[in-house]
């Protein structure tokens, strides 16, 4: 059978569907298998052959076939030239920034993201390798600019950042970026390319981790970069062959099935998001909601501007209630379920305290402790029903 290829013609649910998978040509099995083995024969003579090549199969640290679908796939949806997956987002992060940054480099990024981004850029990278940070809010397109300096190399953004849902203006951020001669990365992990495309809107490279909505399932982890080839062959060198981040060929798998529903996925985590949103707003007891998908959201023209067609599932909220009501809170859930990560089918939340090291980075309202909701795919009415039952058991209604 002729290789099939899915490009850009396709719409996205056919190429999340169809892209990266092919007929197997041995068995004539319509889903490509797992390759667990880690090792490939060798040529004839195999004495030419570098060992520290990305290209062709020869050890699956180097590359391995699963990762290699999988990565055709997330090109593919992202909109981006090349894709590296490997272990986990973090890994991902990682092996960017050690390939792109040098000492005497200066990079920014916003003041909300994941938590792993500021320990690695503003205390690993600054501290042991002297590459210069700096925080911004990435908001504030004015603060972004004043920030610039001649040696910046690397502007880093989270939008929607984790876990205060702070919108940043991508096609304008990587305008400022590349009239400085500097690079653009966006950690698209809340939005999904289903509702947006960082490379789309002018960035040098997305970056994402698969663990969330990607995989969907909360059963494996990865993370990938998507970006220029001519970037990319020099991270893949790096962080896979030598610093070794690679993922394992049944985690590729897993998150290429996972990925094929991603769609449909998304268009309910939007649904339900968005619905709860507006739920939690209306509630007496509740002193904030942050979703961009909310109009009172101080992102949301922004998020309207590149996000389509939805804004996610994850949201966060606080009470007006004292910290062990949180807790409390909590424990009423039957349907939600108290645990880190996001972007799973089933709803997950968790309590963030009053006590964050990054707090005087977050707006006002996030300083006496609040929720990150990730909300499933589950009936909204149940969601909402769990968290109303809740409230009332506090006396919170
Ligand atoms: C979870 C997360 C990461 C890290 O991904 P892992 O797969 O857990 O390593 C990076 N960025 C964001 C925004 C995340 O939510």
């Amino acid at each position: 059978m002729p290789k099939r290829t899915y490009g850009k013609e396709y719409g996205f649910q056919t190429r999340a569907v169809h892209t990266g998978n092919d007929v197997d040509i041995e068995t004539g099995a319509i889903k490509r298998p797992i390759t667990m083995a880690n090792s490939y024969e060798l040529p004839y003579d195999p004495t030419d052959v570098n060992w520290s090549s990305a290209s062709g199969n020869l050890y699956t640290r180097n590359g391995g076939s699963n990762q290699k679908y999988l990565q055709e796939k997330l090109a593919a949806l992202e909109g981006g030239e090349d894709c590296i997956v490997l272990a986990s987002g973090v890994a991902a992060l990682s092996g960017l920034f050690f390939a792109l940054l040098e000492s005497g480099d200066h990079v920014i990024f916003s003041s909300v993201t994941y938590i792993a981004v500021y320990r690695l850029l503003n205390e690993l990278l600054n501290n042991k390798f002297h590459v210069e940070t700096t925080i911004v809010d990435t908001s504030d397109l004015e603060a972004v600019r004043r920030a610039i300096r001649p040696n910046t190399k690397l502007i880093h953004i989270e939008t929607p950042g984790n876990p205060t849902l702070t919108v940043s203006d991508i096609r304008a951020i990587a305008d400022i970026a590349h009239e400085n001669g500097s690079l653009l990365s966006v950690d698209n992990t809340f939005a999904s390319p289903f509702n947006q495309r960082p490379i789309e809107l002018g960035a040098d490279f997305t970056v994402e981790s698969l663990t969330k909505y990607i995989n969907g399932h909360g059963d494996a982890m990865g993370g990938a970069i998507i970006g220029k080839t001519k970037y990319l062959d020099i991270i893949r060198a790096q962080s896979q062959v030598n610093l070794g981040g690679t993922i394992s060929p049944f985690n590729a798998w897993l998150i290429m099935r996972g990925s094929v529903t991603l769609p449909l996925r998304m268009r309910q985590h939007n649904e339900n998001a968005l619905k709860v949103a507006r739920w939690l707003e209306k509630q007496p007891s509740v002193s904030f909601v942050a979703y961009p998908g909310l109009e009172s959201h101080k992102g949301y023209e922004t998020a309207k501007k590149q996000m389509s067609p939805g804004f996610g599932g994850v949201l966060s909220f606080g009470l007006k209630a004292d910290h062990d009501t949180h807790n409390r809170f909590v424990s009423h859930l039957k349907v939600i379920t108290s645990a880190v990560s996001l972007g799973h089918d089933e709803s997950l939340i968790v309590f963030l305290g009053e006590n964050d090291e990054r707090q005087y980075l977050y707006p006002d309202e996030f300083h006496n402790g609040f929720f990150r909701f990730s909300v499933g795919i589950e009936d909204a009415e149940d969601i909402i029903e769990d968290l109303r039952q809740a409230l009332e058991k506090e006396n919170l209604l």
